[in-house]
């Protein structure tokens, strides 16, 4: 089978995943694949798992995994992805990461996972400030990363409205969550070599230009 490139952004919420997943698609030429975003597009569309999926988001807790496996596996069988994907928030957990390990596997396996590091009250702040475009889910926020016009997306002239997990008492949830559950995967990273640790507190284009060195090494190897 052909070689794919997958690389698997790691962090806290609030880490800058999806921001820094988003300007990498068209740099590396790899769709991001966001289990977040095809769970809240799921719920957009009212579908039966957007309403599964609703239940655990509302409180921070993970989808269960059997849910988001399938999910994840349906989603590598579009043509897209024929390249590799960039993946934001799979996986979540070691069975989710022993899984993903498994699809991965007839592709070579997961090329590179960059762990970008925020304390947790910058993980609050950039949360609770955080504004989503409800037709193309490009992120804002209200002091980093402004729009041209408040409330409207620079992209497509979307609303930007804040997500329902955004509020404080969910997001104290989401991190414990985090330690708990998806913190094991550094280790688990670490040991098969994979790991590559970045300064995530940079503003955004620095972010980016980190990520670039180090992805685009990896691409150019792989
Ligand atoms: P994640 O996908 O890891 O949850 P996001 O990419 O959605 O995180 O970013 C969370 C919030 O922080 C967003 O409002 C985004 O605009 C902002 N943000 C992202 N990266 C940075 C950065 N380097 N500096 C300041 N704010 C940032
Ligand atoms: P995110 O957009 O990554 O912040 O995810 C928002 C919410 O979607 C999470 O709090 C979970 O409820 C759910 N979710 C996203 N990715 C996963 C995953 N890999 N496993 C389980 N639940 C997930
Ligand atoms: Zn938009």
């Amino acid at each position: 089978m052909n070689r794919r490139t997958f690389f698997v952004l790691l962090g806290v919420p609030g880490a800058g995943k999806g921001t820094q997943a988003k300007l990498l698609e068209e740099r590396l030429g790899l769709p991001q694949v966001s289990t977040g975003d095809i769970f809240r597009y799921n719920l957009k569309n009212e579908t039966a798992l957007g309403i599964l999926a609703k239940s655990y988001m509302d409180k921070g807790e993970l989808v269960p995994d059997e849910v988001t496996i399938r999910m994840v596996e349906d989603r590598l069988t579009q043509s897209d992805v024929a390249k590799g994907a960039i993946l934001d928030g799979f996986p979540r957990n070691l069975a989710q990461a022993d899984a993903f390990d498994k699809i991965a596997a007839p592709y070579g396996g997961v090329s590179l996972v960059p762990l970008i590091h925020i304390s947790d009250e910058e993980a609050m702040t950039r949360i609770t400030g955080r504004r989503v475009c409800r037709s193309c889910g490009a992120v804002y926020h209200i002091d980093f990363n402004q729009p041209q016009r408040a409330g409207v997306c620079d992209l497509d002239g979307g609303e930007l409205y804040q997500r329902d997990d955004d509020k404080p008492e969910t997001v104290r949830n989401r991190l414990y969550v985090y330690y708990k559950q998806t913190s094991p995967l550094i280790g688990y990273y670490y040991a098969k070599g994979l790991l590559a640790e970045l300064d995530g507190t940079r503003p955004i284009d620095q972010v980016q230009a980190d990520l670039l060195d180090l992805l685009g090494a990896e691409e150019a190897v792989a």
